[in-house]
């Protein structure tokens, strides 16, 4: 399947990661929007949110939970941070792997600036 993060998880790209699950991995955005941005994906591919079925639970909750231990572990679950899902065309969605991006590092400011 021609999915670069795919790729990523096969480790045939690679990533720097700082997260790693049997079903999750989470790596560093490779233009990152604020001191701390790292991308959190399912192993498995699912193209978008609208593709999550109730066989994904487990994963998805492997998903957020990786969210609240790499915001504890880079130091930013207390001053926060900001979980990004983006949909299809027009919530901006490029790769069609499902992740998370996980910004934080700085005030990252109003939700649509
Ligand atoms: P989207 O707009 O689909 O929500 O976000 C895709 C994200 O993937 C972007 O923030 C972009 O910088 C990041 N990205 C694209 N290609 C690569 C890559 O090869 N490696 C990494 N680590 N991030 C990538
Ligand atoms: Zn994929």
């Amino acid at each position: 399947m021609d999915c670069l993060f795919c790729k990523i998880v096969e480790g045939t790209i690679p990533s720097t990661k700082v997260y790693e699950s049997d079903s999750v991995l989470a790596f560093r955005d490779i233009a990152p929007a604020a001191p701390v941005h790292i991308l959190i994906i399912p192993k498995k591919h699912i193209a978008t949110m609208n593709d999550v079925t109730g066989e994904d639970d487990a994963v998805m909750a492997e998903l957020f939970k990786a969210a609240r231990e790499i915001a504890k572990e880079q130091g930013i679950a207390e001053s926060g941070y900001r979980l990004i899902n983006n949909v299809n065309a027009d919530g901006g969605q490029v790769v069609y792997h499902l992740h998370v991006h996980l910004l934080g590092g700085k005030n990252v400011g109003p939700l649509l600036a």
